[in-house]
């Protein structure tokens, strides 16, 4: 740890210095000291912790120049339970609807130059950790999907996430939401972790990135969430359900993201479902069979439903 210790120290001199760039000799200082880090790590494939470069400027800036020994020494919470996962969708390999197959197939091509992006607040999502608050590293790579629903309009939703959030207890967010006509709205990267879920965890994992707070699925989580319908604008247990054209394009927001990050149909999974506060039964009357139809019509459950360790 010795190594990356001492590139971090010079990694927030230099920080130091190119602050103070308008001063000649601490410009000459910032390009000295850059150079020595760019030396010290080409010499980095023999050190044991074999972090990247991005690595460690990601783990600087996000734990604020703590370093190793800054960390608290004491264990990491676990999670306080792990809860299987039977996901509702099955393998399907035939039975396919043809018409349905068509109609999706059609209706992608439309969504593809359909799909909108809106800019949130930048305090409603961040970068993904690659070291939780203990210092121990974290595969970032998102590997779960969550569906919710909004429970307000989709305008309320949108106005919530472009509205700045100081606090971290406010910070609020999903990586797509999807109307009630079907319209798929795009807020976070999917590289980025958005804030959809608090106290959480899947199957057993979480990660503690800030210490203020319990651990949560965020870091490796994907949130997709769908308008809720004017009937279920209330706190009951159930109402109307979502629009055929919602779970049109949920099913292409799904697929896309099973296919660009391999993910396995059983890692698609609610809030209800990892919520640990017992605050949220979202998705409330989601009905799994019209998302099984589309899903299994793209394509994307022709495949083992629960490969290596995704499910317990
Ligand atoms: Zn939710």
């Amino acid at each position: 740890m010795v190594r990356v210790y001492l590139i971090k120290r010079i990694i927030n001199g230099y920080k130091y210095l190119s602050s103070k760039c308008y001063i000649p000799a601490f410009c000459f200082g910032g390009v000295g000291l850059l150079i020595g880090t760019i030396w010290i790590l080409s010499d980095l494939s023999d050190s044991p912790e074999h972090l990247t470069l991005h690595e460690i400027f990601d783990q600087g800036i996000h734990e604020q120049g703590r370093m190793p020994n800054d960390y608290p020494q004491v264990n990491a919470p676990s999670p306080p339970r792990s809860v299987s996962w039977y996901s509702p969708l099955a393998r399907q390999c035939s039975g396919i609807d043809r018409d349905l197959q068509l109609k999706l197939l059609a209706a992608r091509l439309n969504q593809a130059t359909q799909r909108e992006t809106v800019v949130i607040d930048k305090t409603n999502f961040g970068e993904r950790y690659h070291f939780d608050g203990y210092g121990r590293r974290l595969d970032p790579t998102p590997r779960v999907v969550v569906i919710h629903e909004t429970v307000y309009s989709l305008s309320s939703a949108l106005n919530t996430f472009q509205t700045p959030n100081p606090l971290d207890e406010d910070q609020v967010s999903y990586h797509t939401l999807i109307g009630l006509d079907g319209r798929i709205v795009d807020l976070v990267d999917p590289l980025k972790r958005a804030y959809g879920a608090g106290y959480s965890a899947f199957l057993g994992e979480w990660a503690i990135t800030n210490l203020r707070f319990k651990g949560s699925i965020n870091n490796f989580a994907l949130h997709v969430s769908l308008e809720t319908p004017a009937s279920g604008r209330t706190f009951k247990t159930s109402h109307s359900g979502y629009t055929d054209p919602q779970y049109d394009s949920l099913s292409f927001v799904l697929s896309d993201w099973m296919e660009r990050f391999k993910i396995p149909p059983a890692a698609i999974t609610t809030h209800r479902h990892v919520d640990l506060g017992g605050e949220r039964n979202d998705p409330r009357s989601f009905a799994w069979w019209k998302l099984q139809s589309r899903l299994a019509a793209l394509g994307d459950l022709c495949v083992s439903l629960t490969p290596e360790s995704a499910v317990n």
